[in-house]
Protein backbone atom coordinates (compact mmCIF):
# COMPACT_ATOMS: atom_id res chain seq x y z
CA UNK A 1 0.00 0.00 0.00
CA UNK A 2 1.47 3.49 -1.03
CA UNK A 3 0.89 7.04 1.23
CA UNK A 4 2.49 10.08 0.56
CA UNK A 5 3.12 10.22 4.68
CA UNK A 6 2.45 7.60 6.99
CA UNK A 7 1.24 8.69 10.46
CA UNK A 8 2.02 6.53 13.59
CA UNK A 9 -0.52 7.64 16.34
CA UNK A 10 -3.84 9.63 16.37
CA UNK A 11 -3.73 11.29 19.63
CA UNK A 12 -2.38 15.28 19.31
CA UNK A 13 0.90 15.05 18.03
CA UNK A 14 -0.06 12.32 15.13
CA UNK A 15 -3.51 14.58 14.39
CA UNK A 16 -2.02 17.87 13.95
CA UNK A 17 0.74 16.50 11.67
CA UNK A 18 -1.63 14.96 9.77
CA UNK A 19 -4.25 17.60 9.08
CA UNK A 20 -1.35 20.26 8.54
CA UNK A 21 0.11 17.99 5.79
CA UNK A 22 -3.08 16.85 4.52
CA UNK A 23 -4.79 20.60 4.01
CA UNK A 24 -1.45 21.21 2.27
CA UNK A 25 -2.10 18.72 -0.27
CA UNK A 26 -0.88 15.20 0.65
CA UNK A 27 -2.30 12.38 1.28
CA UNK A 28 -1.65 11.01 4.55
CA UNK A 29 -2.78 7.37 6.36
CA UNK A 30 -3.39 7.01 10.42
CA UNK A 31 -2.56 4.11 11.72
CA UNK A 32 -3.51 4.24 15.38
CA UNK A 33 -3.65 0.55 17.69
CA UNK A 34 -6.03 1.77 20.30
CA UNK A 35 -10.15 1.54 19.20
CA UNK A 36 -9.99 5.39 19.29
CA UNK A 37 -8.46 8.49 18.35
CA UNK A 38 -7.23 11.54 20.53
CA UNK A 39 -4.20 9.82 22.39
CA UNK A 40 -4.86 10.11 26.19
CA UNK A 41 -7.04 13.08 25.86
CA UNK A 42 -9.54 10.52 24.84
CA UNK A 43 -13.06 11.31 26.36
CA UNK A 44 -16.49 9.57 26.37
CA UNK A 45 -19.59 9.49 27.78
CA UNK A 46 -19.92 6.56 30.36
CA UNK A 47 -22.49 4.15 30.57
CA UNK A 48 -24.59 6.38 32.72
CA UNK A 49 -23.90 9.63 30.50
CA UNK A 50 -21.51 11.29 31.77
CA UNK A 51 -18.56 12.68 29.99
CA UNK A 52 -15.78 11.66 31.62
CA UNK A 53 -11.43 11.00 30.54
CA UNK A 54 -10.62 8.03 29.98
CA UNK A 55 -7.21 8.41 30.39
CA UNK A 56 -7.84 10.39 33.74
CA UNK A 57 -8.31 13.94 33.81
CA UNK A 58 -6.97 16.41 31.08
CA UNK A 59 -7.06 20.12 31.12
CA UNK A 60 -6.12 22.49 28.48
CA UNK A 61 -4.32 25.71 29.50
CA UNK A 62 -1.76 27.41 27.90
CA UNK A 63 -0.15 30.69 26.60
CA UNK A 64 0.15 30.02 23.29
CA UNK A 65 -2.01 32.46 21.13
CA UNK A 66 -0.55 29.80 18.02
CA UNK A 67 -1.91 26.71 19.51
CA UNK A 68 -5.13 28.32 20.66
CA UNK A 69 -5.81 29.67 17.14
CA UNK A 70 -5.08 26.41 15.71
CA UNK A 71 -7.28 24.49 17.65
CA UNK A 72 -9.84 26.72 17.25
CA UNK A 73 -10.17 25.80 13.94
CA UNK A 74 -12.05 22.20 15.13
CA UNK A 75 -13.72 23.36 18.34
CA UNK A 76 -15.44 25.88 20.64
CA UNK A 77 -14.43 25.96 24.27
CA UNK A 78 -15.54 26.52 27.10
CA UNK A 79 -13.97 28.36 30.01
CA UNK A 80 -12.94 26.41 32.61
CA UNK A 81 -9.92 27.17 35.43
CA UNK A 82 -8.97 23.93 37.38
CA UNK A 83 -8.51 24.31 40.96
CA UNK A 84 -7.24 21.45 43.20
CA UNK A 85 -7.36 20.50 46.92
CA UNK A 86 -5.21 18.42 48.92
CA UNK A 87 -5.96 16.05 51.58
CA UNK A 88 -3.32 16.64 54.64
CA UNK A 89 -3.80 16.17 58.41
CA UNK A 90 -7.47 15.59 57.98
CA UNK A 91 -7.88 19.06 55.83
CA UNK A 92 -8.00 20.13 52.63
CA UNK A 93 -6.01 22.81 51.73
CA UNK A 94 -5.12 24.15 48.38
CA UNK A 95 -2.54 23.11 46.27
CA UNK A 96 -0.34 24.77 44.42
CA UNK A 97 0.38 25.99 48.04
CA UNK A 98 -0.53 29.60 48.57
CA UNK A 99 -1.51 31.56 51.36
CA UNK A 100 -4.16 29.34 52.66
CA UNK A 101 -2.58 26.62 52.61
CA UNK A 102 0.49 28.16 54.58
CA UNK A 103 -1.94 29.40 57.23
CA UNK A 104 -4.18 26.28 57.46
CA UNK A 105 -1.46 24.03 57.86
CA UNK A 106 0.52 26.01 60.33
CA UNK A 107 -2.42 27.43 62.26
CA UNK A 108 -1.39 30.61 61.35
CA UNK A 109 -3.21 33.95 60.33
CA UNK A 110 -0.45 35.45 58.37
CA UNK A 111 -1.28 38.46 55.63
CA UNK A 112 0.37 38.25 51.97
CA UNK A 113 2.53 40.90 53.32
CA UNK A 114 3.99 38.20 56.15
CA UNK A 115 3.95 35.10 54.40
CA UNK A 116 7.09 35.87 52.44
CA UNK A 117 9.11 36.16 55.39
CA UNK A 118 7.75 33.19 57.18
CA UNK A 119 8.62 31.03 54.17
CA UNK A 120 12.14 32.92 53.72
CA UNK A 121 12.24 31.54 57.96
CA UNK A 122 11.49 28.28 57.27
CA UNK A 123 12.76 26.99 53.62
CA UNK A 124 15.97 25.54 53.25
CA UNK A 125 18.00 26.97 50.12
CA UNK A 126 20.01 24.81 47.96
CA UNK A 127 21.85 25.71 45.63
CA UNK A 128 21.99 24.27 42.80
CA UNK A 129 18.34 23.38 42.70
CA UNK A 130 18.82 20.34 40.72
CA UNK A 131 16.22 17.55 42.21
CA UNK A 132 12.90 18.12 42.51
CA UNK A 133 13.60 17.65 46.57
CA UNK A 134 15.28 20.75 46.32
CA UNK A 135 12.88 22.71 44.39
CA UNK A 136 10.68 22.23 47.04
CA UNK A 137 12.59 22.71 50.10
CA UNK A 138 14.26 25.70 48.73
CA UNK A 139 10.84 27.14 48.47
CA UNK A 140 8.69 25.83 51.27
CA UNK A 141 10.81 24.36 53.66
CA UNK A 142 10.98 21.05 55.27
CA UNK A 143 7.35 20.37 56.90
CA UNK A 144 5.08 21.48 54.08
CA UNK A 145 7.79 19.37 51.41
CA UNK A 146 6.83 16.11 54.09
CA UNK A 147 3.36 16.47 53.91
CA UNK A 148 2.66 17.74 50.52
CA UNK A 149 5.18 16.88 47.96
CA UNK A 150 7.18 13.78 49.48
CA UNK A 151 5.09 11.12 49.38
CA UNK A 152 2.71 12.47 46.95
CA UNK A 153 5.94 11.98 44.66
CA UNK A 154 7.14 8.46 46.10
CA UNK A 155 3.47 7.29 44.83
CA UNK A 156 3.10 8.38 41.84
CA UNK A 157 6.75 8.28 40.59
CA UNK A 158 8.18 5.30 42.60
CA UNK A 159 11.00 7.74 43.19
CA UNK A 160 11.86 9.79 45.89
CA UNK A 161 11.74 13.41 44.69
CA UNK A 162 15.92 13.50 45.20
CA UNK A 163 15.83 11.39 42.32
CA UNK A 164 14.52 13.29 40.16
CA UNK A 165 14.91 16.33 37.83
CA UNK A 166 14.11 19.78 39.22
CA UNK A 167 11.78 19.90 36.27
CA UNK A 168 8.53 17.84 37.55
CA UNK A 169 8.46 19.59 40.91
CA UNK A 170 8.94 22.96 39.71
CA UNK A 171 5.16 22.37 37.08
CA UNK A 172 3.28 23.16 40.73
CA UNK A 173 4.69 26.80 41.63
CA UNK A 174 4.37 28.27 45.34
CA UNK A 175 2.66 31.31 46.18
CA UNK A 176 2.47 34.05 48.48
CA UNK A 177 -1.23 35.37 47.65
CA UNK A 178 -4.42 33.88 47.45
CA UNK A 179 -4.93 32.48 43.92
CA UNK A 180 -6.00 28.71 44.25
CA UNK A 181 -6.15 28.11 40.51
CA UNK A 182 -4.15 25.33 39.36
CA UNK A 183 -2.61 27.17 36.74
CA UNK A 184 -2.89 30.72 35.83
CA UNK A 185 -2.21 30.73 31.54
CA UNK A 186 -4.16 33.34 30.33
CA UNK A 187 -5.95 30.44 27.97
CA UNK A 188 -7.64 27.64 30.56
CA UNK A 189 -10.62 26.11 28.63
CA UNK A 190 -12.12 22.60 27.45
CA UNK A 191 -13.14 22.14 24.14
CA UNK A 192 -17.08 22.60 24.38
CA UNK A 193 -18.16 19.31 22.84
CA UNK A 194 -15.32 17.21 24.41
CA UNK A 195 -11.50 16.73 22.87
CA UNK A 196 -12.74 13.57 21.50
CA UNK A 197 -15.30 15.73 18.71
CA UNK A 198 -12.46 18.23 18.42
CA UNK A 199 -10.07 15.15 17.40
CA UNK A 200 -12.69 14.38 14.83
CA UNK A 201 -13.36 17.32 13.47
CA UNK A 202 -9.24 17.93 13.06
CA UNK A 203 -9.10 14.62 11.27
CA UNK A 204 -12.20 14.84 8.73
CA UNK A 205 -10.39 15.49 5.73
CA UNK A 206 -10.85 14.01 2.11
CA UNK A 207 -6.84 13.26 2.18
CA UNK A 208 -7.08 11.60 5.79
CA UNK A 209 -8.37 8.24 6.44
CA UNK A 210 -7.66 6.64 9.53
CA UNK A 211 -6.76 2.73 10.42
CA UNK A 212 -7.85 2.23 13.86
CA UNK A 213 -6.64 -1.39 16.32
CA UNK A 214 -3.47 -1.16 13.88
CA UNK A 215 -0.23 -1.11 15.41
CA UNK A 216 3.04 -0.11 13.16
CA UNK A 217 5.10 -3.02 14.32
CA UNK A 218 2.62 -4.86 11.75
CA UNK A 219 2.53 -2.64 9.12
CA UNK A 220 5.93 -1.39 9.03
CA UNK A 221 6.61 -3.56 5.73
CA UNK A 222 3.46 -3.39 4.03
CA UNK A 223 3.38 0.35 3.37
CA UNK A 224 5.36 2.55 1.46
CA UNK A 225 5.58 5.97 2.60
CA UNK A 226 7.45 8.99 1.29
CA UNK A 227 7.70 10.45 5.11
CA UNK A 228 6.32 8.84 8.60
CA UNK A 229 5.54 10.58 11.29
CA UNK A 230 6.27 8.47 14.26
CA UNK A 231 4.16 9.61 17.89
CA UNK A 232 5.05 5.99 20.06
CA UNK A 233 7.61 5.35 22.25
CA UNK A 234 11.07 5.97 21.16
CA UNK A 235 12.71 3.38 22.28
CA UNK A 236 10.05 0.77 20.74
CA UNK A 237 10.53 2.17 17.62
CA UNK A 238 14.52 0.86 17.69
CA UNK A 239 13.56 -2.61 19.00
CA UNK A 240 14.57 -1.12 22.71
CA UNK A 241 17.83 -1.45 20.90
CA UNK A 242 19.87 0.45 23.97
CA UNK A 243 17.78 -0.87 26.77
CA UNK A 244 13.83 0.20 27.87
CA UNK A 245 13.33 3.47 28.35
CA UNK A 246 11.39 3.66 31.68
CA UNK A 247 7.95 5.58 31.65
CA UNK A 248 5.59 5.57 34.46
CA UNK A 249 1.95 4.07 33.85
CA UNK A 250 -1.46 4.37 35.74
CA UNK A 251 -4.65 2.21 36.24
CA UNK A 252 -7.53 3.95 35.93
CA UNK A 253 -10.62 3.53 38.33
CA UNK A 254 -13.35 4.93 37.14
CA UNK A 255 -16.75 5.14 39.46
CA UNK A 256 -20.14 6.35 38.89
CA UNK A 257 -22.10 7.48 41.55
CA UNK A 258 -25.78 7.50 40.90
CA UNK A 259 -28.21 10.16 42.55
CA UNK A 260 -24.98 11.94 43.68
CA UNK A 261 -24.86 15.20 41.87
CA UNK A 262 -21.90 16.50 43.67
CA UNK A 263 -18.92 14.29 45.22
CA UNK A 264 -16.66 16.80 46.44
CA UNK A 265 -16.05 20.15 46.66
CA UNK A 266 -13.35 20.77 43.77
CA UNK A 267 -12.35 18.94 40.70
CA UNK A 268 -9.20 17.22 41.62
CA UNK A 269 -8.54 16.49 45.58
CA UNK A 270 -4.77 15.03 46.03
CA UNK A 271 -4.00 12.43 48.65
CA UNK A 272 -0.21 12.75 49.27
CA UNK A 273 -0.19 10.48 52.53
CA UNK A 274 -3.38 7.96 52.67
CA UNK A 275 -4.10 5.43 49.62
CA UNK A 276 -2.53 3.76 46.85
CA UNK A 277 -4.37 6.29 44.68
CA UNK A 278 -2.74 9.63 44.37
CA UNK A 279 -6.17 12.22 43.51
CA UNK A 280 -9.61 11.56 42.89
CA UNK A 281 -10.96 13.89 39.94
CA UNK A 282 -14.62 14.60 39.34
CA UNK A 283 -15.35 15.00 35.93
CA UNK A 284 -18.83 17.46 36.03
CA UNK A 285 -16.44 20.24 37.44
CA UNK A 286 -14.45 20.16 34.37
CA UNK A 287 -17.21 19.92 31.95
CA UNK A 288 -20.24 22.11 33.81
CA UNK A 289 -22.60 18.70 32.44
CA UNK A 290 -25.93 18.83 34.73
CA UNK A 291 -26.52 14.85 35.42
CA UNK A 292 -28.36 13.63 38.52
CA UNK A 293 -25.25 11.41 39.17
CA UNK A 294 -21.52 12.15 38.90
CA UNK A 295 -18.60 9.99 37.75
CA UNK A 296 -14.92 10.35 39.44
CA UNK A 297 -12.02 8.80 38.60
CA UNK A 298 -8.98 7.21 41.38
CA UNK A 299 -5.76 7.16 40.01
CA UNK A 300 -3.27 4.49 40.95
CA UNK A 301 -0.06 4.79 39.80
CA UNK A 302 2.40 1.42 38.55
CA UNK A 303 5.27 0.75 36.53
CA UNK A 304 3.54 -1.25 34.08
CA UNK A 305 1.03 -0.65 31.64
CA UNK A 306 0.62 2.11 28.93
CA UNK A 307 3.07 4.53 29.13
CA UNK A 308 1.97 7.58 30.25
CA UNK A 309 4.95 9.86 31.57
CA UNK A 310 8.20 10.12 30.49
CA UNK A 311 10.53 9.84 34.16
CA UNK A 312 12.44 13.09 34.39
CA UNK A 313 15.98 11.99 35.63
CA UNK A 314 19.63 12.22 34.15
CA UNK A 315 19.96 8.64 33.89
CA UNK A 316 17.12 8.84 31.77
CA UNK A 317 18.39 11.10 29.54
CA UNK A 318 21.64 10.04 29.06
CA UNK A 319 19.93 7.06 27.75
CA UNK A 320 17.54 9.37 25.77
CA UNK A 321 20.30 10.97 24.03
CA UNK A 322 21.31 7.58 22.95
CA UNK A 323 17.89 7.25 21.07
CA UNK A 324 17.98 10.39 19.73
CA UNK A 325 21.58 9.71 17.97
CA UNK A 326 19.60 6.91 16.19
CA UNK A 327 16.60 9.36 15.44
CA UNK A 328 19.25 11.82 14.00
CA UNK A 329 20.26 8.90 10.97
CA UNK A 330 16.52 7.78 10.64
CA UNK A 331 15.89 9.61 7.56
CA UNK A 332 12.87 10.02 6.12
CA UNK A 333 11.09 9.91 9.67
CA UNK A 334 9.88 12.61 11.95
CA UNK A 335 9.68 11.76 15.69
CA UNK A 336 7.11 14.30 17.50
CA UNK A 337 5.18 14.03 20.92
CA UNK A 338 5.66 13.09 24.45
CA UNK A 339 6.34 9.42 23.78
CA UNK A 340 9.04 9.97 20.94
CA UNK A 341 10.61 13.05 21.91
CA UNK A 342 10.18 11.34 25.84
CA UNK A 343 9.44 15.12 27.06
CA UNK A 344 7.00 16.01 30.03
CA UNK A 345 4.68 17.96 27.43
CA UNK A 346 1.46 18.81 28.22
CA UNK A 347 -1.12 19.20 25.36
CA UNK A 348 -0.46 22.87 24.09
CA UNK A 349 3.52 21.55 24.25
CA UNK A 350 2.24 18.75 21.82
CA UNK A 351 0.31 20.73 19.60
CA UNK A 352 3.25 23.39 19.18
CA UNK A 353 6.00 20.83 18.67
CA UNK A 354 3.30 18.96 16.15
CA UNK A 355 2.60 22.32 14.15
CA UNK A 356 6.40 22.94 14.17
CA UNK A 357 7.34 19.15 12.70
CA UNK A 358 4.73 19.83 10.07
CA UNK A 359 5.76 22.80 9.39
CA UNK A 360 9.57 21.49 8.96
CA UNK A 361 8.86 18.26 6.67
CA UNK A 362 6.63 20.46 3.78
CA UNK A 363 9.76 23.26 4.19
CA UNK A 364 12.24 20.33 3.40
CA UNK A 365 10.17 19.55 0.42
CA UNK A 366 10.72 15.85 0.12
CA UNK A 367 6.62 14.69 0.46
P1 LIG B 1 -0.41 10.23 23.07
O1 LIG B 1 -1.65 10.93 23.47
O2 LIG B 1 0.17 9.21 23.99
O3 LIG B 1 -0.68 9.58 21.64
C1 LIG B 1 0.19 8.63 21.06
C2 LIG B 1 -0.68 7.63 20.34
O4 LIG B 1 0.18 6.75 19.60
C3 LIG B 1 -1.49 6.76 21.29
O5 LIG B 1 -2.86 6.85 20.96
C4 LIG B 1 -0.92 5.36 21.07
O6 LIG B 1 -1.91 4.35 21.17
C5 LIG B 1 -0.37 5.46 19.65
N1 LIG B 1 0.69 4.48 19.37
C6 LIG B 1 1.82 4.29 20.11
N2 LIG B 1 2.54 3.30 19.55
C7 LIG B 1 1.88 2.90 18.44
C8 LIG B 1 2.14 1.92 17.45
N3 LIG B 1 3.23 1.13 17.47
N4 LIG B 1 1.24 1.75 16.45
C9 LIG B 1 0.10 2.53 16.40
N5 LIG B 1 -0.18 3.47 17.31
C10 LIG B 1 0.70 3.66 18.32
N6 LIG B 1 -1.79 17.68 29.52
C11 LIG B 1 -2.36 18.90 29.72
O7 LIG B 1 -2.05 19.86 28.99
N7 LIG B 1 -3.26 19.09 30.73
C12 LIG B 1 -3.65 18.08 31.55
O8 LIG B 1 -4.48 18.28 32.45
C13 LIG B 1 -3.07 16.80 31.36
N8 LIG B 1 -3.41 15.78 32.18
C14 LIG B 1 -2.85 14.55 31.97
C15 LIG B 1 -3.23 13.53 32.83
C16 LIG B 1 -2.69 12.26 32.65
C17 LIG B 1 -3.10 11.15 33.59
C18 LIG B 1 -1.77 12.02 31.60
C19 LIG B 1 -1.19 10.66 31.39
C20 LIG B 1 -1.39 13.04 30.76
C21 LIG B 1 -1.92 14.33 30.94
N9 LIG B 1 -1.57 15.38 30.10
C22 LIG B 1 -2.13 16.63 30.31
C23 LIG B 1 -0.60 15.21 29.00
C24 LIG B 1 -1.27 14.87 27.65
O9 LIG B 1 -1.97 13.65 27.79
C25 LIG B 1 -0.18 14.73 26.60
O10 LIG B 1 0.63 15.87 26.52
C26 LIG B 1 -0.73 14.47 25.20
O11 LIG B 1 -1.90 13.70 25.17
C27 LIG B 1 0.35 13.78 24.39
O12 LIG B 1 -0.05 13.62 23.05
P2 LIG B 1 0.82 12.69 22.10
O13 LIG B 1 0.15 12.67 20.78
O14 LIG B 1 2.25 13.07 22.16
O15 LIG B 1 0.78 11.24 22.79
N1 LIG C 1 3.21 16.99 43.24
C1 LIG C 1 3.20 16.64 44.57
N2 LIG C 1 2.07 16.86 45.31
C2 LIG C 1 0.95 17.38 44.77
C3 LIG C 1 0.95 17.74 43.40
C4 LIG C 1 2.10 17.51 42.66
O1 LIG C 1 4.19 16.11 45.09
O2 LIG C 1 -0.05 17.57 45.50
C5 LIG C 1 4.44 16.74 42.46
C6 LIG C 1 4.48 15.29 41.96
O3 LIG C 1 5.83 14.87 41.88
C7 LIG C 1 3.88 15.42 40.60
C8 LIG C 1 4.48 16.73 40.13
O4 LIG C 1 4.48 17.56 41.31
O5 LIG C 1 4.22 14.34 39.78
C9 LIG C 1 3.77 17.42 39.00
O6 LIG C 1 2.41 17.58 39.34
P1 LIG C 1 1.29 17.74 38.22
O7 LIG C 1 0.01 18.01 38.90
O8 LIG C 1 1.75 18.72 37.20
O9 LIG C 1 1.27 16.28 37.59
P2 LIG C 1 0.44 15.68 36.35
O10 LIG C 1 -0.83 16.51 36.24
O11 LIG C 1 1.32 15.77 35.15
O12 LIG C 1 0.15 14.28 36.76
Amino acid sequence: MRTDVLVVGAGYAGSVVAERLASAGRRVLVVEKRSHIGGNAYDEYDEQGVLIHRYGPHIFHTNSRLVVDYLSNFTEWRPYEHRALAHVDGKLLPIPINLDTVNGFYGLELSEEEVGAFLERVREPRSPVLTSEDVVLNAVGRDLYQKFFKNYTRKHWGLDPSQLSAGVAARVPVRTDRDDRYWTDDFQALPREGYTRMFEAMLDHPNISVELGVDFREVRELIQAAHVVYTGPVDAYFDHRFGRLPYRSLRFEHTHLPGTPRYQRVATINYPNEHDYIRVTEFKHLTSQEHPGTSIVREYPRSEGDPYYPIPRPENQALYRRYQSLVAREKGVTFVGRLAQYRYYNMDQVVGAALKAAREILRAGSV
